[in-house]
Formats: C-alpha cells, sequence, structure tokens
C-alpha cells in the first residue's frame, strides 16, 4: 500500500499490480469499515479511487494526500474525512453511485465510458436489471470482443422502467467494479424516432440501431408485379433523392456478383420488390441519420440498420439494394441486422433449416463485404446455440451477436437456486401475464407445458430454466414481473436478492454468455 500510495502522489495512473491490489483494497475497507472490490482499486491524477460494498449498497471511494485534494477528486460528491493511510494523513470521501458521481467518474476514469467499438470483434449484452455487467465482463474479459455493456431499446427501458441515463451508468459503475480496461460500448437499440435518438444522444451512447421497421411493406413478397409498378411510381421520391426512371437505369442491368454465394441479376420484378419493400425504410433511416449527425456529430456515433423484427426474410437482393441506397444517400453504418429466414423466438434455440440458414446468412456476409464491409448482426442472438457455429465458421469477428433477455433468465435460475419463495411467486404471476405480453414478441410456448409453482419440489426450480415452453414465458413477461405494483411486488426483492447473490449471478453469466462466445473466440 505504502508504495503504491506513493506512486499514487507522485502522479500514476492506472491499477496497482494484482499482488498490491488486495492489500490496497483492505486497506481502504478498513479506513471506510465497508468490503471494497480489488480489481475496482485505480489511480488517476493524484487520488486513489474504488468501489465499497457495505450489506448491499454499494459506494465510491476517493481518496487523495491530506491538504492537497487534486483536481481530478474534485467532481465528486459525497462526505469527506480524515485518516492516516499507509502512515501517511490523508482524506477520504464517500459518494453514493449517484448519477453525478458516475459522470464524474466517466471523466476521470475515461474506461469507464462508452467508446466506439472502431471495427473490433463486438458482442451486444443487455442488461435490463442493471447489476449484470460485472458477469458480462467475467464472460468477454481476455476474449478481445468489445462488449456492448449498456444496450437497451426503447421498448424495454419503458417495461423496466429505466431510462438511458441509468442503463448507462449501471454499466459504468459495472466496469468500475471490475477495473474492466479494454473498452465497452453503449448500444441504443432500435431507436425508431429522433425522439428516441435525442433521448440516448443527450446521455452520451456511443452506437445506434435504427430501426425502420415500420416503413417496410412485406406486402411486397407477394403482390404481383403489376401492383408493385403502382406501389414503385408512388415512392417518397424527393426524400430518396432521386427519381423512378433513375433507380430504374441504376439498378436495370446491374449485377451483384457474390463469390460463393452466387450473384444477383436485378430485373424488372426483383427491383420493384425490393424497391417497394424497403424504399421507405432507406429514406426513414436517411433522415434519422441526418438527425443523428446533427446532434451528435460525424464521427461521433457507429450506425446499425436494423429490419429484423419485420414479418418476412430480407433476400440477399433486398439487401443490396438497402446498402447501395443508403451508400448513395451519405449514411455511414458499422452493422446490418437482416430479417433472416426461420423462427429466432426469444431465449430459445433456432427453429428453422439451418442449412438454408447457412446460404442466407454466406449471402449476406457477401452483400455486407461488397458494400463496405460492415458487420451482419444477429439480433434474438440468446441462446441460438445451433446458429453460432455456422456463424462464426462463416462470417467470424464480421458477426455481431445481440443479446439481451437472457441474462434476464440467468438472474432468475439464481433467484430459483437462492430465493425459492420469490421464484415461485414469479413463476406464477409469469403464467398469468403470458397471454397479453406475448403479443410483442416471436415465441410460440405452450402454457399448458409450464408447470405451475405448486407442484415443483425445491430442487426442480432451477429446472424449468431450461425447457423451451417455460423459457419464453418467462423472457417475454419480465415487463410484467418488474412494473407489477409499481415495482413493489417483485422489483425490489428481485434487485435486493440478486445484489445479495452478486458472485452467482456473474458466475451463471460467464457460464452462460461464455457459450454463446465460444465458437466465436476459438477460431
Ligand atoms: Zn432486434
Amino acid at each position: 500500500m505504502e508504495a503504491f500510495w506513493k506512486k499514487v502522489v507522485g502522479g500514476f495512473s492506472g491499477p496497482p499490480e494484482r499482488a498490491a491490489a488486495v492489500p490496497i483494497a483492505q486497506t481502504l475497507a478498513q479506513a471506510a469499515g465497508a468490503e471494497v472490490y480489488a480489481e475496482s482499486v485505480a489511480a488517476e491524477g493524484g487520488a486513489l479511487l474504488a468501489l465499497a460494498k457495505r450489506g448491499i449498497e454499494k459506494s465510491l471511494l476517493v481518496a487523495w494526500p491530506a491538504g492537497n485534494r487534486p483536481t481530478v477528486a474534485k467532481d465528486f460528491k459525497g462526505k469527506r474525512r480524515k485518516l492516516v493511510l499507509a502512515g501517511d494523513p490523508a482524506e477520504i470521501l464517500e459518494g453514493t453511485c449517484s448519477p453525478a458521481n458516475a459522470a464524474a467518474l466517466r471523466r476521470a476514469l475515461p474506461f469507464t465510458a462508452p467508446q466506439a467499438i472502431a471495427g473490433r470483434p463486438s458482442i451486444g449484452l443487455g442488461d435490463r436489471l442493471g447489476v449484470a455487467t460485472p458477469g458480462h465482463v467475467r464472460a468477454v474479459r481476455g476474449t478481445g470482443y468489445v462488449p456492448m455493456l449498456a444496450q437497451q431499446s426503447i421498448r424495454e427501458m419503458t417495461r423496466t422502467g429505466r431510462s438511458p441515463q441509468e442503463v448507462l451508468d449501471d454499466a459504468t459503475w459495472g466496469v468500475f467494479q471490475t477495473g474492466f480496461r479494454t473498452g465497452f460500448g453503449a448500444d441504443a437499440d432500435h431507436l425508431k424516432t429522433a425522439d428516441d435518438i435525442d433521448l440516448c444522444a443527450k446521455v452520451g451512447f456511443t452506437f445506434y440501431t435504427i430501426d425502420p421497421g415500420a416503413h417496410v411493406d412485406t406486402a411486397a413478397d407477394t403482390a404481383p408485379v403489376a401492383a408493385l409498378a403502382g406501389k414503385f411510381d408512388a415512392l417518397p421520391w424527393k426524400a430518396l433523392e432521386t427519381t423512378a426512371a433513375e433507380t430504374r437505369r441504376r439498378f436495370g442491368r446491374r449485377r451483384g456478383d457474390l463469390g460463393a454465394s452466387g450473384a444477383i441479376d436485378f430485373n424488372e420484378a426483383i427491383l420493384l420488390r425490393a424497391a417497394v419493400k424497403y424504399g421507405r425504410a432507406v429514406a426513414h433511416t436517411a433522415a434519422l441519420y441526418r438527425h443523428l449527425v446533427k446532434v451528435r456529430g460525424k464521427g461521433n456515433f457507429e450506425l446499425e440498420v436494423s429490419v429484423d423484427e419485420t414479418e418476412t426474410p430480407t433476400s440477399p437482393a433486398e439487401h443490396l439494394y438497402v446498402a447501395e441506397e443508403l451508400r448513395r444517400l451519405g449514411v455511414a453504418w458499422v452493422g446490418l441486422a437482416p430479417r433472416f429466414v426461420g423462427r429466432f423466438e426469444k431465449g430459445v434455440d433456432y427453429i428453422g433449416d439451418l442449412e438454408e440458414l447457412g446460404r442466407a446468412f454466406a449471402a449476406h456476409l457477401a452483400v455486407a463485404e461488397r458494400t463496405g464491409g460492415y458487420k451482419i448482426s444477429l439480433h434474438s442472438g440468446s441462446d441460438k446455440f445451433s446458429v453460432y457455429e455456422i456463424a462464426a465458421r462463416l462470417g467470424g469477428r464480421r458477426v455481431h451477436v445481440k443479446t439481451a433477455g437472457t441474462s434476464y433468465l440467468e438472474a432468475l435460475r439464481v433467484i430459483a437456486a437462492c430465493e425459492g419463495a420469490l421464484f415461485r411467486e414469479i413463476l406464477d404471476f409469469a403464467r398469468c401475464c403470458y397471454e397479453t405480453d406475448k403479443a410483442t414478441y416471436h415465441v410460440s410456448a405452450n402454457l399448458d407445458k409450464v408447470p405451475i409453482a405448486a407442484v415443483l419440489a425445491d430442487n426442480q426450480l432451477t429446472g424449468i430454466l431450461d425447457p423451451f415452453d417455460s423459457r419464453e414465458v418467462l423472457h417475454v413477461t419480465f415487463g410484467s414481473v418488474l412494473a407489477c405494483g409499481g415495482g413493489k411486488r417483485f422489483r425490489g426483492r428481485l434487485l435486493d436478492a440478486l445484489k445479495a447473490h452478486e458472485e452467482q449471478y456473474a458466475e451463471a453469466l460467464r457460464k452462460h454468455i461464455g457459450r454463446h462466445l465460444a465458437p466465436f473466440v476459438s477460431r
């Protein structure tokens, strides 16, 4: 501690060596009368920073030599007192994990702020409860993958009663706690309007997923060519900054060579279908992109385009049309999520023909490679274990897997193991909400196959987290569970239990998210 404290005073910045971190944490713990996370200990600008835990509540510690409060420590709010630290008179501030202290922490330790992925391999790890980051870090540490630790759609924020600020702050505190210094991203997921963008831009999200799904005309898939021609002429040509005739000329004899995946020959029918289906979505995406440039500044954000939540699959030709049109309109993006063939239901494995999916996946990768080299994003990517092998083999680091709900299910697994009575209540409540809650998700669980809690012995509770039907039922009812009784019935108890069993939850996530990553990192 003494040597490290001297280094801190001397302006050293960074974490102490592993062997030194534990005694420093112990010294700080003694001083604060709390536990201190050894991995969180860091020095910056003449101050020592760490995260403490008293019971299940966490707090921030900032220490500096007495009488010499460094600039970096001035931003933090909390109670100050004098003490002797490693033989030297010092001062320590203890503050709550407030939004103001999170903002100050991001300024003091930039690794606790989200950053651009910048071409590195990445994985989306949504956290609906705000306590998953330490486990997510365990899963990705050492893999070279940049995790999206703050990742939430507006829909999910509404259902979980969390704000973009809270989503970001929870990731910041988790990253601080674990001393995860290699960088993480913040994905404002499934944004549909300029207002959605503003909410997330204001608090500093770095990655924006635009979902123009509401402007996709899936009826185009089956409409006769004559009907398509009329719809084609009625596209918003002004917003698309082109004309029907010019578009016909551009794509008329367009041949897209996809290497091993063959070639796309645009004929009249293929063009009309692609343009009618996705033309309005292209215009909407371009408008939202320009709005983002206005509010964030060009180069200060990364963009993904997602049409995964639409009714019918995106063909490679349609993908090519979308990519070329977006490019023509000056949109820059790093990832695209097509709607794939088959069913990507929530929290369960892929349902469909894996060979067909593999062919489509290869073709989409080929389009992405030839139109800018962006990633293919796999949404509803939780628990698609049969797909990862194929995706990893075909795309490797050019595949971004996006998960969220599965970390909530792992939380319930911990509750099932440690707080049986609470889990029983949640299970029965979820059974009641399922028929209503399933409306906005792609799921097909049969409620009759999900047992009521009363028939289960205690040692059968964690087993409920494995079968298809109960997984889906528990997965899509998270919003109702969290909101029940204004959050009074489950939310507080659930969070308190997870904080009390923090180690179990982190281990469960390390294992479970690790299984998602393994096929990718082993290549
Ligand atoms: Zn999605």
